[in-house]
């Protein structure tokens, strides 16, 4: 064992002795039994603070109360064994039942203390006490039912006075801050006037011995609102002391012409207040504790929302700033596209207008350059006015304003005209159609045309030289037609295929490519304002299919294919 130990032990036995010292200097009826006994308090809170390790000091510090009053060992070892079998059973109790030391946190275990603490241990004790002092022959029978409500009710003052204050006092005592201990002193202060004013002769009120007790409550009651259990424990014990005091001066509503039975009473009002105070004190730190441990997760709750908001808003940002750059960029592209497109043909026509004049002024124009330059201007022209066309367009799509003007149509008709036109302009290319009789839609026909015109160009310009381009109309899933145009080139690479609709897009941007990567998105948007569809097959033999699917009127939906080409 440690010095340290053995002084912690030593301390407890002359606390013990000298407050039951002090206890039985008001032992009136016995002089073993007190009905003011704070050594239960300081016992019971020793074994529950400091483990059942102490009981030694406990024993001996009782002992040597009894022996030092009544003279005998056995009598004094047999009181000793009841006081010591009273603290451990209360710290036993409490520990097993009224979560320890930790009881004054909740209401609910304050009372379970009360049980414990106050009202089963010192039963033990007062029954062991009262018993060794009828053996020892140290209490009258006849006044035995009398100790023995004495010794109890004075232990359970003691319990329930003095032990919370001892036990809240040695969990970590913490300073509660300038403001808690200002409030903390002022409503002690005002709860001893008020208990002067009630229990000693300061005032008529105690003098008279008015049953006035209860003008203490509403002050215990501001003070277990505002102060935390430990500080309601202190005042009460304070109030004790000075009740007491006053009780024994005579004074006060408990004051009687016996000591004894005034004390008596006086430890039962007391208890009352203690435990009362005490249970609404821990309530309310109960309540206090609760609601900080709701706004910590309600801040924590609203930490996790706003870190997320900002992350939210970072990534946003962040895309918005790469949305913003790949715009910048195609528009970039873009431009210096067009302007390479734009300038192929008025180079070329300029060479031209160049080469006649200069024939013109050296007198050697000869029909043959006229026709042939009258040509390469007429084609050079219908490039830039294509290239241009399609500019227009876009900036419609984007305003909204590509309008349609429809009608019901014949597609077979349409169709196989266009064919007939384009086969003129190309003579290296078999172009093949075939579509029904008659195949009726409601559409713009201008616009269609150009979808059309579009599909067949770039099949043309991207399937090999000689190798036929074919193009039919035919019923399509529900009710729908389809026109196809299909070509024997290299197809589009897979990866490419989710993009070529795109806005500016193309797979390869070479001199033998031309153009603005702009026809497959225009044609997309006409065919879905016509509530349409424009897509893309590659069928396994290779080469590419468009399809341009079609709402079809009833009509003519189902009538059969024919060969019209
Ligand atoms: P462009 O004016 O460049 O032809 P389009 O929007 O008409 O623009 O076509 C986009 C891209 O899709 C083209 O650059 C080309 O690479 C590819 N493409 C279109 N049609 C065909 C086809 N029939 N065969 C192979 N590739 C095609």
């Amino acid at each position: 064992m440690s010095v340290r130990s053995v002084l912690v032990l030593a301390a407890l036995a002359a606390g013990y002795f000298l407050a039951g010292k002090a206890g039985l200097s008001l032992a009136f009826l016995n002089p073993s039994a007190s009905p003011v006994w704070p050594p239960t308090g300081i016992a019971e809170a020793a074994v529950l603070v400091l483990g059942y390790r102490v009981w030694p000091a406990v024993l001996v510090g009782a002992f040597l109360v009894n022996f030092t009053t009544t003279g005998t060992i056995p009598t004094s070892l047999g009181v000793a064994v009841g006081n010591t079998l009273e603290a451990f059973t209360a710290a036993y109790l409490v520990r097993r039942w009224a979560n320890g030391v930790h009881c004054f946190e909740r209401a609910q275990e304050v009372l379970k203390f009360a049980l414990f603490a106050g009202g089963v241990a010192p039963t033990l004790s007062a029954t062991v006490g009262v018993a060794t002092l009828w053996w020892g022959g140290l209490a009258e029978p006849g006044t035995l039912g009398q100790v023995w409500l004495t010794w109890w009710l004075g232990d359970l003052g003691g319990a329930l006075v003095v032990g919370p204050v001892l036990v809240l006092w040695s969990l970590a005592p913490s300073w509660p801050g300038l403001r808690h201990a200002v409030e903390a002193t002022l409503l002690t202060a005002l709860l001893l006037w008020d208990g002067a004013l009630v229990f000693t002769g300061l005032s008529p009120l105690g003098e008279r011995r008015y049953p006035d007790a209860f003008l203490t409550f509403p002050i215990l009651v501001w003070l277990a609102l505002r102060l935390r259990p430990r500080g309601t424990a202190t005042a009460v014990a304070l109030l004790s002391v000075l009740a007491a005091w006053g009780t024994l001066q005579g004074n006060g509503p408990f004051a009687r012409e016996g000591a004894n039975e005034s004390l008596i009473l006086l430890q039962a009002f007391l208890s009352v207040a203690a435990v009362s105070s005490l249970a609404l004190a821990s309530a309310v730190a109960e309540r206090r504790q609760t609601e900080a441990a709701l706004s910590d997760t309600e801040e924590t709750l609203r930490l996790a929302a706003q870190a997320e908001d900002d992350r939210a808003r970072l990534i946003e940002a962040q895309a918005s700033e790469r949305l913003a750059q790949a715009l910048l960029h195609e528009r970039d592209e873009f431009l210096s596209i067009a302007a390479h497109e734009l300038k192929t043909p008025v180079t070329s026509l300029r060479l031209f207008a160049q080469l006649l004049n200069r024939q013109l002024a050296a007198g050697e124009l000869t029909p043959e350059l006229v026709n042939r330059s009258a040509e390469v201007i007429d084609r050079q022209s219908q490039r830039l006015a294509g290239l241009i066309d399609q500019l227009l367009d876009i900036s419609r799509i984007q305003a909204g304003r590509l309008d349609l003007t429809r009608a019901t149509m014949d597609l077979t008709e349409m169709v196989s005209e266009i064919v007939d036109t384009t086969r003129l302009r190309v003579n290296d290319r078999a172009l093949i159609f075939r579509g029904p009789a008659k195949a009726l839609a409601s559409v713009d026909g201008e616009r269609l045309e150009q979808v059309v015109i579009n599909l067949i160009e770039n099949a043309i310009k991207y399937g090999p030289v000689g190798s036929p381009v074919e193009v039919t109309v035919r019923n399509g899933p529900d009710v729908t037609w389809d026109i196809r145009v299909r070509d024997q080139g290299p197809g589009i690479p897979l990866e490419h295929r989710p993009q070529i609709f795109d806005r500016f897009y193309q797979v390869e941007a070479t001199p033998h490519n031309p153009g603005l990567g702009l026809g497959l998105f225009i044609s997309r948007e006409i065919v879905e304002l016509h509530g349409g569809q424009l897509l893309a097959e590659f069928p396994p033999e290779g080469g590419s299919e468009f399809v341009v699917r079609l709402a079809a009127l009833q009509e003519t939906a189902d009538h059969p294919e024919s060969a019209a080409g």
